[in-house]
């Protein structure tokens, strides 16, 4: 499960984009500690193995838990941003960012204030 975001050529009707990464659930994350409750760390949030915490493993409340999301990153997004400027790309003008679960496109503004809800963050 997820979405799944990539990058469109606005003027192109049909292309598929480049692949962004993957947003999803996280389960549940201390925001005042910056952790995770899975006892496995964040590597293991998104597997069937290992135990999550009752409270935080730091400050042991749950006065700041909530469930949190996560993105994996496919691709270094400011190394392609700037490539695609380079290449002649106006980011907001010429390009948008689509999730595969929305028919809503987002500028790279929006997406970029998105991503901050995003507590935990990979690389691929
Ligand atoms: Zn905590």
């Amino acid at each position: 499960m997820g979405t799944e975001y990539y990058i469109k050529d606005k003027t192109k009707e049909m292309n598929q984009g480049i692949y962004i990464g993957k947003r999803s659930a996280a389960g549940k994350f201390c925001y005042k500690c910056r952790m995770t409750l899975h006892r496995g760390g964040p590597d293991m949030i998104h597997t069937v193995t290992g135990q999550w915490a009752a409270a935080c493993m730091k400050c042991n409340s749950n006065d700041f838990v909530s469930p949190a999301m996560s993105f994996t990153f496919n691709i270094n997004l400011p190394d392609l941003c700037n490539t695609l400027v380079e290449s002649g790309y106006n980011l907001d003008n010429d390009l948008c960012i689509v999730g595969s679960n929305s028919e809503k496109a987002f500028s790279f503004d929006e997406f970029i204030e998105g991503l901050k809800e995003c507590a935990i963050t990979f690389n691929s």
